[in-house]
């Protein structure tokens, strides 16, 4: 089909704006900013001005997002890949953080778009933001381009919500938007049927491998790297080269299920070295606002489905061994994506195992009349959304397994304070490893604060313990597990 001409004009346009301002650093050093995410790390509850916070952006220089011709935002046409790149803001007192985004505490939300200001540029020979009498509040932050080997930049942090006009056009463009077609997801489903669940030690991030009997690998669920702040607490791994070598097993070309778009969920899909095998394989992600990076990356996958915001059916694989939640939440952990798998050996049997990424259980329909073995603790062992009557119960007179992925800094601290000890105590009295040491397991040591040194880090099998056969990539990083949780 011929491109028609107004929408191959439009195209024409807007390479030429690409080739005129794709650079990471604004000549204004000026931004539009997606509030990716806000990490309350209070060590407890507080009231909301009185909290911390750890805040990311996602940003792209103002002006290439000023120089798009004016027909795109009315357009089907998608924005093109941006110069890109992260601002994390170090922790900060929320109405401090709020004040230097010139807004009120409770008006600031995930998902937001704002203009900072006098950001500190990447590269070298870029301009700087100048020598201003600097007026007001800024918190300070590091800037980097998700770049894991890159050191970052610090910056100032300042700047104010984007103008309503403008930030609605732009959010309209950065929601994650593509076909969805049930019967291709479940025929990549198959009858597979899963065994175990590798939840692999990635620091502070998450990545969840579910196999067959024969530790064959059957989909992925997220594949995490850290971000620039919590680089540290990644396992080595990451070899010496710029990009994760060898990357993630790919052996049977496993599908993908993202639970959310954020980076600690995906970033190891752009970094590792066989990233373009990774893009090719079948994805299942939610309908979310994204932001510059999530829509890069949306834009770089090949065959993805986009589980749309109002389906809020799940989806179950013919044999029924392999269910996707749509959860139902407003936040963007808990609105993406969940999963539970029935890992029994007998057809008729129902021992399942929940993975739920950030998400709490509040708001994953269907898991309650399950009997659960097995589960991962919601949001790397946070407490924020954890409601203590929303906690499942494990379904024999037997405990759960439970297996926590978080990171520790290179200097010993718990990334974002996660595993928070009342969330620990709320898994252990709901019947979630109990007393039991050999049932709860963390990636980043022998189990959730256990803090014993040196720390016994390493990847978790649960449900069974099976041998994932070598598959040909010397040193591949998902065939070894320091425990099984059985
Ligand atoms: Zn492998
Ligand atoms: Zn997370």
């Amino acid at each position: 089909m011929a491109i028609p001409s107004k929408f191959g004009e439009l195209l024409g346009k807007i390479s030429d704006q690409g080739e005129k301002f794709n650079k990471l650093d604004s000549p204004k050093c000026r931004y539009y900013a997606f509030l990716s995410k806000i990490e309350d790390v209070s060590p407890k509850d507080m009231p909301i001005e009185d909290q911390t916070w750890a805040a990311l952006f996602e940003i792209v220089p103002y002006e290439w997002i000023e120089s798009l011709p004016e027909e795109i935002w009315e357009s089907k046409t998608p924005l093109p890949i941006s110069p890109a790149s992260l601002i994390e803001t170090d922790e900060t007192k929320a109405s401090d953080f709020a004040e230097a985004l010139n807004a009120k505490v409770g008006e600031i939300d995930e998902g937001d778009w704002y203009i900072l200001e006098d950001i500190e540029p990447l590269e070298e020979g870029s301009p700087r933001p100048a020598e201003t009498v600097s007026t007001g509040k800024v918190v300070k932050g590091i800037r980097s381009d998700g770049d894991y080997k890159r050191k970052g930049v610090r910056t100032n942090v300042k700047g104010g919500p984007a103008p309503d006009k403008k930030k609605q056009k732009v959010a309209k463009k950065h929601t994650a938007e593509g076909k969805f077609i049930a019967n291709v997801i479940k025929d990549k489903m198959g009858d597979r049927i899963p065994s175990a669940i590798g939840v692999m030690d990635v620091g502070q991030a998450s990545c969840n491998l579910v196999y067959d009997i024969n530790g064959i690998p059957i989909f992925y669920f997220d594949l995490g790297l850290p971000t620039s702040t919590h680089w540290d607490s990644m396992p080595d791994f990451a070899g010496t080269s710029r990009l994760i070598d060898p990357g993630p097993c790919l052996r049977n070309n496993p599908f993908v299920v993202l639970s959310h778009w954020d980076e600690d969920h995906r970033t190891m899909a752009r970094l590792s070295n066989n990233h373009l095998d990774l893009a090719r394989l079948l994805w299942v992600v939610p309908e979310q606002r994204i932001g510059p990076t999530g829509h890069n990356f949306l834009r770089r996958l090949v065959d993805v489905h986009v589980w749309p915001a109002n389906l809020t059916v799940r989806l179950k694989s013919n044999n029924n061994r392999i269910r996707i939640i749509k959860c139902s939440g407003r936040s963007i952990n808990g609105s993406g994506l969940a999963v539970v798998v029935n890992t029994s050996p007998n057809e008729d049997d129902q021992t399942w195992a929940l993975l739920p990424g950030d998400a709490f259980f509040q708001h994953i329909p269907g898991i309650v009349v399950l009997d659960k073995f097995w589960m991962t603790a919601p949001h790397h062992g946070s407490d924020n959304e954890l409601v203590l009557n929303q906690i499942p119960q494990p379904g024999v007179n037997d405990e759960g397994r439970l297996a926590y992925s978080y990171g520790i800094k290179a200097d010993g601290s718990h990334c974002y304070n996660h595993p928070k000890a009342d969330a620990i105590q709320a898994y252990r009295n709901s019947g979630w490893g109990g007393t039991n040491d050999d049932k709860v397991s963390a990636t980043a040591e022998r189990g959730p604060r256990s803090g014993e040194n040196p720390r016994e880090r390493g990847n978790i099998m649960m449900c069974y313990d099976i041998h994932p056969p070598d598959c040909g990539t010397p040193n591949c990083p998902f065939h070894h597990f320091k425990i099984v949780l059985e």
